[in-house]
């Protein structure tokens, strides 16, 4: 059976999909978006957004407007004890993800960009042109495929059929007045290699937690001994952390944001990097350049990162960080450091 035809085809609605068509349509270029749920869709994730992922924001999506939390402190916690308190010089935005995503998708169909509801369940390729089956049974044909569809991609199965999906983070979502204003974190002897956040956002707080073996009775043991609510559902995704780099890139496949790994290890952060690859991605089509020389500074810094982490959670390291942040002259100095990584200008 012939399908649609067209130009373009990407393949999830976070803020990767959405910031690769939105480039698109601005630049005139066709493109269709397609997301397997409705929107507005939940998406965990602890919604902070960096001074570097606000400047991207602020440049792609010119003047958007959406509810935050103004976050200006980071309260570091070893167990119970209080370590110390970061003070971020531009502070960090927190964003319940259902809304944000929904507000990105609603730019997107202001500028005229297609979106439809489906599931994508097969990929071929057949002479240099390729097929997509979705659970509807429609059919369409691309020249260029955009996996945006995050940690489980189907896109990156198609690529690299084996493929490590990172570590698993577990959150709860906790709606209503919140007494706690800042971001807190909590490292503890249960999660050598991980630890427990807290981030406000305009509906109440997300808790959540991850380490290489993520455990759901550790996350409940912490949130009673941290004297945190634990009634509502826990939830579970995977945070692509330590993914193998060496899957390979086609011309006319291109995987961005989760699906294509770029994710910080040491702080989970990813939609940076997701709006960025996102763009970069939609460069690459409009201006007929290589994708992975174009995004060659995302995928660097994401591995770097990885290497940091790998040190940074060696126990004698972390052990001498959170001594470090407990002596006031030495503090002065990681509170600085802090303040640099978040605002870093590698990717703008
Ligand atoms: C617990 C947790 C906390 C986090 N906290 C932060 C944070 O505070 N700050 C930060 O910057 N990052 C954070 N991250 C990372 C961040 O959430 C991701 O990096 C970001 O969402 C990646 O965006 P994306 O567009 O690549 O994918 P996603 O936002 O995951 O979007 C993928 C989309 O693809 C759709 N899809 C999947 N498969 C299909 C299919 N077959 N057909 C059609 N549609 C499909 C899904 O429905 C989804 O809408 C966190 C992640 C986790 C797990």
């Amino acid at each position: 059976m012939q399908g649609t035809h067209i130009k373009t085809i990407i393949i999830g609605a976070g803020p990767a999909g959405i910031t690769c068509g939105y480039t698109l349509v601005k630049n005139e270029e066709e493109c269709l978006l397609i997301d397997r749920c409705t929107f507005p869709r939940e998406k965990l994730c602890g919604g902070g957004l960096t001074p570097r992922a606000l400047r991207l924001i602020d440049r792609i999506y010119e003047g958007l407007k959406y509810d935050y939390c103004q976050v200006n402190t980071v309260d570091l916690y070893k167990s119970v004890n209080k370590i110390c308190t970061f003070r971020l010089d531009t502070g960090i935005r927190t964003v319940a993800r259902k809304d944000f995503d929904h507000t990105l998708l609603k730019e997107y169909l202001a500028k005229g960009g297609r979106f439809i509801t489906d599931i994508v369940s097969k990929i071929e390729e057949k002479n240099g042109i390729i097929h997509l089956t979705l659970a509807s049974g429609k059919m369409l044909t691309c020249n260029y495929l955009i996996g945006a569809d995050g940690t489980n991609s189907i896109v990156r199965k198609y690529i690299q059929p084996q493929f490590d999906r990172g570590i698993i983070c577990l959150e709860k979502t906790v709606a209503g007045d919140n007494p706690i204003k800042d971001i807190r974190v909590y490292f503890d002897d249960a999660y050598p290699k991980g630890y427990l956040y807290i981030f406000p956002n305009p509906w109440g707080y997300v808790v959540g937690y991850g380490n290489g073996n993520t455990d759901i009775d550790i996350f409940h043991e912490s949130l009673e001994r941290y004297g945190l609510t634990n009634d509502n559902k826990t939830k579970g995704a995977y945070i692509p952390t330590f993914c193998k780099f060496d899957y390979p890139f086609y011309k006319h496949i291109m995987l961005i944001g989760d699906a294509g790994g770029y994710v910080d290890s040491m702080t989970g952060e990813g939609i940076p990097h997701a709006i960025k690859s996102g763009e970069n991605a939609a460069l690459s089509i409009i201006n007929d350049t290589d994708f992975r020389e174009l995004n060659k500074p995302v995928f660097d810094v994401v591995k770097r990162r990885m290497k940091m982490c790998l040190i940074f959670f060696y126990p004698p390291i972390n052990k001498l960080f959170l001594y470090i942040c407990k002596r006031p002259s030495l503090f002065i100095k990681i509170n600085r450091k802090v303040n640099q990584a978040l605002t870093g200008r590698y990717m703008i």
